[in-house]
């Protein structure tokens, strides 16, 4: 399956999706969008009231938050991919649940197979938690690390800074340097992606004996900024440190 395919697919998944009681709440589902040959993935934590309505994700006060930090460094969202760690609204914009975060894991585990980007922007603590454990966003933002041949950039959610005014130019700041860090990672890792990924099998059998056999992340963090323990997120200390 083409990458294309196998997006659309995850998008046609998701829609119907009943496997977690997030279901109950969506009106749309936001399997994700943007461009699908990006190098560049940004993952959220979860769809707000207007994404909720519309089906896209970052189309609220944070998405126009977000536009701004990614024009601020010469970047358009058309170029890469958004998505999130759950695909439908939490209720009340509650935070996503432990079981919630690993039971849609699986499409957001497809999603990465099928993109397969050389960097993956967090925004929030759900997403940093599925790559590198017990960690605190206030003590890593902006700090690039290795996770399986990925380089994982940590940010704070643009909601954050929405709440906090003392976060907008801690967020600028961390944008500034995406460039710079794009540019290495595309040094550091091997051209990508053939346009045909031929393991990425997207029946639901497939995706349920994924969810089983490689939830990477799903422990969600506490209700501080602090991942939990045993969170399986993982940093590639084999790979070369640039940064
Ligand atoms: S959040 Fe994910 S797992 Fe839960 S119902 Fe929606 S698509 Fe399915």
């Amino acid at each position: 399956m083409t990458t294309a395919e196998i997006l659309d697919e995850i998008a046609q998944q998701v829609a119907v999706c009943e496997k977690c009681e997030l279901h109950f709440s969506r009106k749309n589902a936001v399997p994700g969008a943007g461009s699908i040959t990006t190098e560049i993935l940004f993952i959220g934590e979860g769809p707000g009231f207007h994404e909720n309505e519309q089906g896209l994700p970052f189309v609220g006060r944070s998405g126009k938050f977000l536009d701004e930090l990614l024009e601020s460094c010469g970047m358009d969202r058309s170029t890469v991919f958004i998505t999130n760690v759950v695909k439908c609204r939490p209720p009340g914009n509650r935070d996503p649940k432990t079981e919630e975060l690993a039971t849609c894991s699986r499409y957001l585990n497809r999603q990465i197979e099928a993109i397969n980007p050389k960097v993956i922007v967090t925004l929030g603590r759900f997403s940093m938690a599925k790559f590198i454990a017990n960690a605190k966003i206030s003590q890593i933002h902006g700090q690039p690390r290795w996770v399986r041949g990925r380089l994982i950039v940590p940010m704070y959610h643009p909601a954050a800074a929405l709440r906090l005014g003392s976060l907008r130019p801690v967020m600028k700041e961390d944008f500034a340097k995406l460039p710079q860090w794009i540019e290495e990672a595309r040094r550091a890792v091997p051209d990508p992606s053939p346009d045909v990924v031929e393991y990425a099998d997207t029946t639901e059998s497939a995706l349920d004996a994924s969810a089983a056999q490689m939830d990477l992340f799903g422990a969600a963090p506490p209700a501080s900024d602090t991942p939990q323990a045993g969170d399986p997120g993982e940093d590639d200390s084999s790979q070369p440190s640039l940064f």
